[in-house]
């Protein structure tokens, strides 16, 4: 192998590569997991009008406390026809536009009722009044290019009036798995076979980092059939194979991948598990060849293609972002390369608590599945020890 790039310095080379794609507009309800193309600016005030926080009287706040004859009934969605007169009140719901006239809302609850008035309290000029425009103006910008849509941003999108936005096309991602040991799950194992279950994994955490993908395989170690799969997989924005990119014999994808003129940007990464990852171009299609032990797999998705696919589609700062947390037991160092040790999290008074599972071997998918977090162990000698602040990733 030639010497293995850091962490970092890989990442930055991928990110290098990744160009944003163009855009397209969605309907404000399906923009869920997209990002933003441009800015979205609010069409309206919002609220649009003064509107009344609560189901009370609209009141001049100068004639209170007094008791005050109640005039007219305004629902919401049904604004009143004229302007509050002096010396009365009107019943108002919550949401419905304050009159003309009125600048405070006595909460029901706050009244005493007698025949068709009101005694009120003393009340403040502004009390239960939401002010036009006091959540954002007309023409202010609501989200920037590049926010990633998701039901916060949907709320806000459609309450200031959007309602088509241009978000970044998703990128199209063909997800490859090789080796003839491979079974899909739901046939019957024969000698030597295991289910394939990077194909799946690898699909599902990219689909969730915004792609539209395509699963192809298993496919048998064997050039003809590498060359079929791996040359549609090319005609994506981002093919993703795992498996065959070790120093074994049956390990076929980088040099198919030349044959079919990716050229590759580097092979063997500074990483424990996922060293043997490799990533090319061609053209503008993005190319990761995976490990496939599926702890290795997941590593590589996590520190390289969820980045890479969040920068095709624009967003400024793709990531990974690590959070800090402390470790709960120590881990070993490896001398030569940064590990990532899967763990579990739990929040504590000194904040987050880091617990490594036992079982950190690369192929223990199962093992992995109860972790939420990738732990960042330096590489160095010895062990990085209990009680020690360490930078983490958050598992989905
Ligand atoms: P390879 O990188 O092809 O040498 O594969 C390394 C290890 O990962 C082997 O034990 C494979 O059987 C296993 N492996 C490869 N691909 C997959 C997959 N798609 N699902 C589960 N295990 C896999
Ligand atoms: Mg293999």
């Amino acid at each position: 192998m030639p010497p293995l790039l850091s962490v970092d310095e890989a990442l930055a080379r991928v990110l290098a590569c990744a160009r944003p794609l163009g855009s397209e507009r969605v309907g404000v309800a399906a923009a869920g997991g997209r990002v933003l193309a441009s800015a979205v600016l609010a069409r309206v005030d919002l609220p649009p009008f003064a509107s009344s926080a609560m189901d009370g009287y609209a009141l001049r706040a100068a004639e209170t406390p007094g008791r005050l004859p109640v005039g007219f009934r305004i629902a919401a969605g049904k604004p009143a026809q004229r302007a509050l007169e002096p010396g009365e009140a009107m019943a108002i719901s919550t949401g419905a536009a304050v009159p003309t006239g009125a600048d405070a809302v006595v909460p029901i609850e706050r009244v005493v009722q007698y025949g068709n008035g009101i005694d009120v309290p003393a009340v403040e000029i502004g009390a239960n009044v939401r002010p036009a425009g006091g959540d954002v103006r007309a023409g202010a910008v609501v989200l920037s290019a590049g926010a990633v849509v998701g039901a916060r941003q949907i709320g806000a999108l459609a309450a200031s009036g959007a309602a088509e936005l241009e978000v970044a096309r998703r990128p199209r991602v063909v997800v490859v798995s090789t080796g003839t040991e491979l079974r899909a799950p739901g046939e019957a194992l024969g000698a030597g076979q295991i289910y394939e279950s990077n194909g799946p994994m690898i699909a599902a955490a990219l689909e969730a980092a915004g792609a539209d993908v395509e699963r192809i395989g298993p496919v048998a170690d064997d050039e003809q059939a590498h060359r079929s799969v791996l040359e549609r997989g090319l005609e994506a924005d981002v093919l993703v194979s795992s498996g065959g990119v070790s120093v074994g014999p049956h390990d076929l994808v980088r040099n198919i991948l030349r044959e079919l003129r990716v050229v590759e940007e580097f092979w063997g990464v500074a990483v424990r598990p996922g060293k043997p990852l490799a990533f090319g171009t061609r053209g503008d299609t993005l190319v990761f060849g995976l490990p496939g032990n599926p702890v290795s797999a997941l590593v590589g998705v996590e520190l390289f293609v969820r980045p890479a696919l969040l920068a095709l589609q624009g967003a400024p700062s793709p990531g990974p972002h690590y959070e800090l947390g402390r470790l709960a037991s120590p881990l070993r160092r490896n001398s030569a390369r940064d590990s990532l040790a899967r763990a579990r999290t739990s929040r504590g008074e000194e904040g987050t608590s880091l617990e490594p599972l036992g079982g950190q071997d690369s192929h223990m998918i199962v093992r992995a599945a109860v972790a939420d977090a990738l732990v960042f162990v330096p590489a160095g000698e010895g062990e990085v020890a209990a009680g020690e602040v360490v930078r983490y990733l958050r598992l989905a």
